[in-house]
């Protein structure tokens, strides 16, 4: 929350592949002291960015490659006319994406136009089970092409290695800055740094297996145009933009204010914590209705039955409706209606929904999924998010700026078992 009327000089510009990935990050820079605004989509020509950093989340992450560089240039364009010292590409954490992008494509683009001839790209968020070591992506114990994320709807991980999956995203060479050059130190990363340049390589896959992996890495690569990260990295930014003189820390930048109404809790997302999570909620007796891709593309009015039984129990408590469900489900419907429309349908119809509660009344609303969040922000016509102190590591609860409606919007992988009810219990 700000404290003075004059406008900020932005120190970052972020730019986030997709909706939760930008409240996650957003989340650590707030928690680390940045007063934070977050823009959904790319800021107007000319708009005030009062604050220490300004993300502006996109819906590039499965979009196609042109049109993600595309978004992910105008971004650009906007955070430098607003002055933004240094630039980060946020990722997930999964490193989702596919062999045409677009991850490579959008960071080879973005290095271009900030004329930035070497890059790291780093997804580890180790407190969220995510790290890297030898350039393979490890989910809690598993390598990521063992995890669910095998199973993704839009961008399967099948391969752990980072620096061959990045490899084949873009023309630009890709190596490895390993971990024991980061746990040797900020010189000993600046010293491998140099010696990459030297062997031409342009992005490097850093290793990162706990939180000091991350400060280092945020200290020594502070002065690099771009950073490529999950949300982890943020983590040791604020402190060496604080070194740098370049901004002050500011207790209050988590703060928001209460909100009444009703709550509810949309799930669009099938990864294994999202079913987990939903399992939790209906175990636990709370009221929670299903919904189907099938009866959506057979014409059912699936958005006003569910509508209609939400508005019946909104009173007495918070409401989930879910399109979550398991590998067998998912892939059963996508046989039947390919990927994209599958996915279509289920965001179209949970953003319809989602638009319907707040008629109702919803106030305090938890997202999951990333996709779904952004379908759910459009149809509510949220473009900008004040920021709060993360619920879970990566999850943060937001408010629509000048509005009396928060959302907590969780990507599928995130959150613990109890989440959804943890989130609405800690803003009652
Ligand atoms: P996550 O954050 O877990 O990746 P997303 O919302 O980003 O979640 O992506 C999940 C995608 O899967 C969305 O496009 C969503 O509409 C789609 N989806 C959700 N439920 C189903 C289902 N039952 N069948 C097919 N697709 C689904």
């Amino acid at each position: 929350m700000k404290t003075t009327t004059s406008l900020k000089q932005a120190v970052l510009g972020v730019i986030a592949d997709d909706f939760t990935g930008a409240t996650d990050v957003a989340g650590m820079l707030v928690q680390a002291g940045m007063d934070t605004l977050l823009t959904i989509g790319v800021p107007e020509v000319g708009a005030a960015l009062d604050a220490d950093a300004v993300v502006v989340a996109l819906k590039s992450r499965t979009v196609a490659p042109a049109e993600a560089v595309r978004d992910s240039l105008a971004a650009l364009d906007r955070l430098r006319a607003a002055g933004c010292r240094r630039y980060y590409f946020k990722v997930c954490s999964t490193f989702d994406s596919t062999p045409r992008g677009n991850i490579g494509p959008v960071a080879q683009a973005l290095m271009a136009a900030l004329n930035a001839d070497f890059a790291i790209a780093c997804p580890a968020f180790p407190e969220n089970g995510r790290s890297v070591y030898c350039g393979h992506l490890f989910v809690g114990d598993l390598l990521l092409s063992d995890s669910g994320m095998r199973h993704h709807p839009l961008t399967p991980m099948t391969d752990a290695n980072l620096v061959r999956w990045l490899q084949a995203q873009t023309a630009l060479q890709v190596g490895l800055l390993r971990q024991d050059a980061v746990a040797a130190g900020v010189d000993a990363v600046t010293s491998r740094i140099a010696a990459l340049r030297t062997a031409n390589v342009r992005i490097a896959i850093a290793d990162a297996i706990d939180n000091a992996d991350l400060r280092t890495l945020g200290a020594a690569c502070a002065d690099l145009p771009l950073l490529i990260a999950g949300s982890g990295l943020a983590l040791g930014l604020p402190a060496a933009y604080v070194a740098r003189g370049w901004m002050l820390p500011d207790a209050q930048a988590a703060r928001l204010p209460a909100v009444g109404g009703h709550a509810a809790v949309l799930s669009g997302s099938c990864s294994t914590a999202s079913n987990a999570q939903v399992a939790h909620w209906l175990q636990s007796g709370r009221p929670a209705l299903p919904i189907d891709a099938l009866q959506l593309a057979a014409g059912a009015p699936v958005a006003a039955q569910a509508l209609a039984w939400a508005e019946a129990r909104l009173a007495q408590g918070p409401v989930l409706v879910y399109a979550t469900a398991g590998a067998d489900a998912v892939k059963a419907a996508q046989q039947q209606l390919g990927v994209e429309r599958a996915g279509a349908l289920v965001e179209d119809c949970l953003a319809e929904i989602a638009a319907g509660l707040h008629e109702r009344g919803v106030r305090r609303l938890v997202v999951a999924g990333g996709e779904t969040s952004g379908a759910v922000v459009q149809a509510l016509r949220v473009q900008r998010l004040r920021v709060g102190a993360p619920i879970d590591p990566g999850v943060p609860w937001t408010q629509a700026e000048g509005r009396p409606l928060l959302l907590a919007l969780k990507s599928g992988n995130f959150g613990s078992i109890d989440f959804f009810a943890k989130a609405l219990a800690s803003v009652q």
